[in-house]
């Protein structure tokens, strides 16, 4: 068949075909074909600038990534259970850009794996089942990661909180900061583990008031819980003054887990513990996993992590964050429904409510990611009350795509707000 599908066939086979709770993004969804560095190209070539996805961390395609990957798969793709330089490079540089006692890796697919694998080394550890999270944290599409991930469990369709799971409420960094200190109810299971990413991603880019996490680690490493880091999101330079979101927070957690940006698009994710954590956990069961590590994937890993270095990629987005951020402020103050400007790096966001009764503008969030997509420029919603915009573009973004991003907003804001 010399032509592909077009989208409205496309679309009708996704929905025979495929699993009904899939979503497409946007009131027209785009049928993308192929990309480039920032750029995404429809079936029909019209270019969009990436100000979302996070996953193509040093571009789209990049080519130092895809000849690396060639070559390998060309070559060998196996598992574990041979002699590999490949991992062991891969380990070797991850461990010396992790700060502390985090010093022994396991790799895994998704960060669903690498936070289910985080879990269970927690609780091997312990020898306790509770887990404290973060509200409207999300961790993962499994079982037992939908199960500590708020956002999921008490969102439609939602089982709600099982008995094991404490929750400690997010600030809501617009209508209230003073939140109680959280206390951990004794007569639950005791838990294992403080699961948390650093930036609630999915909570809407929020940024906990300093001091946040610090004392909420005293506390629970009192109780003998493990302290979990899910840099899902936040690693690998993405905030700008560190190489992991914690390091910003001035904590150091017992495990991480490391994903999406990990593999640029390849499946390729981990979890670094201490010693003691490793010890715990090597109990007799083999370790097993039949993907995860293989040197099609680690090759894929360390040249990321090489490009990051080579082309310094978290100063970069320090400096570009900083400028963003700045901007981002000076709109909010032409246009008093953005209610707050926050993140860190380039993991910003931006959140719309009435000024006068801080309501949510659910509706003004979502129609100005639908303009914007209309100017070639893709971003999205999230949080609780959906009326957040998120910003965390591939890493090589640049000024000048900044600067489009930023006058097509003040546009857009400008026109809605005349209309
Ligand atoms: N943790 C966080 C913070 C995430 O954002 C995600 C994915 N959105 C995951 C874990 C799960 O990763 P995956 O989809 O690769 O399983």
């Amino acid at each position: 068949e010399a032509r592909g599908l077009q989208s409205q066939e496309i679309e009708k086979l996704r929905k025979q075909k495929l699993g009904r709770s899939y979503s497409l993004s946007y009131e027209q969804p785009l049928h993308i074909v192929r990309a480039a560095g920032q750029y995404l190209y429809d079936e029909n070539g019209r270019k969009y600038l990436d100000c979302v996805n996070n996953v193509p961390h040093v571009g789209h395609q990049n080519i130092r990534v895809v000849q690396a990957a060639m070559k390998q798969m060309q070559l060998l793709n196996t598992n574990t259970r041979y002699l590999h330089e490949n991992i062991v490079k891969l380990a070797s540089k991850l461990i010396e850009s992790l700060p502390g006692k985090l010093n022994v890796c396991h790799f895994v697919n998704s960060g669903s794996e690498a936070n289910e694998l985080a879990i269970r080394m927690a609780r091997t550890y312990t020898g306790r089942n509770g887990i404290v999270a973060m509200e409207h944290g999300y961790h993962g599409n499994t079982n037992l990661c939908v199960d500590i991930s708020s956002y999921k469990f008490n969102a439609k369709g939602g089982q709600g909180q099982k008995d094991f799971v404490q929750l400690i409420p997010m600030p809501d960094p617009v209508r209230s900061q003073n939140i109680e200190r959280f206390i951990l109810d004794q007569s639950r299971e005791t838990p294992a583990a403080f699961i948390h990413e650093s930036i609630l991603s999915c909570g809407g880019q929020v940024v906990m008031p300093e001091g946040f996490f610090q004392t909420y680690y005293k506390d629970f490493r009192d109780e003998g819980m493990v302290m979990i880091a899910d840099e899902v999101q936040t690693g690998l330079g993405r905030v700008g003054s560190h190489m992991w979101a914690f390091e910003a927070e001035d904590i150091v957690p017992d495990i991480v887990t490391i994903g999406k940006p990990f593999g640029n698009g390849h499946p390729l994710a981990a979890v670094v513990c201490t010693e003691e954590i490793a010890d715990a956990f090597h109990n007799g069961m083999e370790y097993f996993n039949t993907f995860g590590g293989n040197p099609v994937s680690c090759s894929i890993g360390l040249e990321v992590l090489r490009i990051i270095e080579e082309e310094g990629l978290q100063e970069r987005a320090f400096v570009l964050g900083q400028y963003i951020k700045g901007e981002l402020k000076k709109i909010q103050e032409e246009h008093s429904i953005i209610a707050d400007v926050r993140g860190r790096g380039l993991f910003l966001g931006w959140e719309f409510a009435d000024p006068e009764t801080l309501e949510p503008l659910a509706e003004k969030a979502s129609n100005v990611v639908n303009e914007m997509k209309r100017f070639g420029i893709l971003l999205s919603t999230d949080g609780p009350m959906h009326n957040v915009v998120k910003f965390k573009p591939p890493m090589f973004f640049r000024r000048e795509h900044a600067d489009y991003m930023l006058s097509t907003m003040r546009r857009i804001l400008g026109d809605m707000k005349r209309n």
